[in-house]
């Protein structure tokens, strides 16, 4: 039996790490490679759930490490702290992402395709396009949720054309109408409430290195600030305790407002007057509120990461 290839997203796994594997193994399979098999490297958030659910698919199965060798295929990452355990001596076939790269080094040669797109599906839809292979409902319909999530239904600055032609053709070939799914779908991951503060931090967070200092950006997604803001407490006691866990400098905790577009950040470590430096806000109550902002990558990290 030839040996699986594992693909997968990044820790913290979000909708498009999810659904970009999960479509790239039933494409795989549907074009004869038999041997990808997608997995996921954390808890998968409600957003996600809404998905499976809608399309009757199992969630992926978890893995917490890889052996010395086993080959993969990495999505929507390429950092090695945002990456599988034992990433280091795993061989690397390939990787497809759409984020700065950083902390990445294989000793082989590796297909490597990063683009400044939305979504890592963006790319696997035109990649996909360009090999001409078919595309069915149910890869069509996760490649399309991964797209409106990550751009929030095309609303992020991170939108780009690719971004809004790709989720047009897919919705399509899916015959849904896109708006009215999307915001069923983006709304079921505003559901926070059965979360504690712990799981809310690590919901979607991103490990950051610079210089040797370590940051974390997490980030929530609501229909109201407001509600969330009323565990800040609770919120800030979790975030301490893993600044301290990990000796973090900085963590910046985003509360974004889908429907209207805007981000109320906490802010705590030793390093919090970065982010009054980086976005010209003074921190009230370890607190700012940053109109406009909805993206980690385009608006939250380049700022922090230029001041840290
Ligand atoms: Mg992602
Ligand atoms: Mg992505
Ligand atoms: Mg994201």
């Amino acid at each position: 039996m030839e040996e699986k290839v594992l693909i997968f997203g990044h820790k913290s796994p979000d909708t498009d790490s999810i659904c970009s594997s999960i479509a790239c193994e039933i494409l795989d399979k549907k074009n004869g490679k038999q041997f990808t098999k997608a997995v996921r490297l954390g808890n998968i958030n409600k957003e996600t759930q809404y998905v499976l659910n809608y399309l009757g698919l199992e969630i992926p199965e978890l893995i917490e490490k890889v052996e010395e060798g086993q080959m993969v295929v990495l999505l929507d990452h390429n950092e090695f702290n945002q990456s599988v355990n034992g990433i280091e001596k795993a061989k690397i076939l390939s990787v497809v992402d759409h984020h700065r790269i950083a902390n990445f080094e294989t000793s082989e040669p590796l297909f490597y395709t990063c683009k400044p797109y939305g979504c890592t599906s963006t790319i696997i839809f035109e990649e996909i396009k360009q090999l001409g292979y078919e595309i069915g409902k149910t890869e069509a319909i996760l490649m399309a949720s991964a797209i409106i999530s990550d751009t929030l239904l095309l609303k992020s600055p991170t939108t780009t054309e690719y971004d809004k032609k790709a989720l047009e053709e897919l919705a399509k070939i899916a015959n849904i109408d896109i708006n009215e799914y999307g915001l069923e779908m983006l709304k079921a991951g505003t559901d926070l409430d059965d979360f504690t503060e712990e799981q809310l931090i690590n919901l979607d967070a991103k490990n950051l290195e610079k210089d040797g200092q370590k940051f974390v950006i997490a980030q929530v997604n609501t229909i109201s600030i407001e509600d969330v803001l009323k565990r800040q407490e609770k919120l800030e006691d979790a975030i301490n305790k893993e600044i301290e866990n990990k000796g973090l400098s900085l963590f910046v905790f985003g509360i974004t407002d889908i429907l209207n577009s805007n981000t109320e950040i906490i802010a705590l470590g030793s390093k919090s007057e970065v982010v009054e430096k980086a976005f010209g806000k003074k921190l009230e109550n370890n607190r700012a509120f940053l109109e406009g902002v909805v993206s980690r990558k385009k608006q939250l990290l380049p700022a922090i990461d230029k001041n840290i």
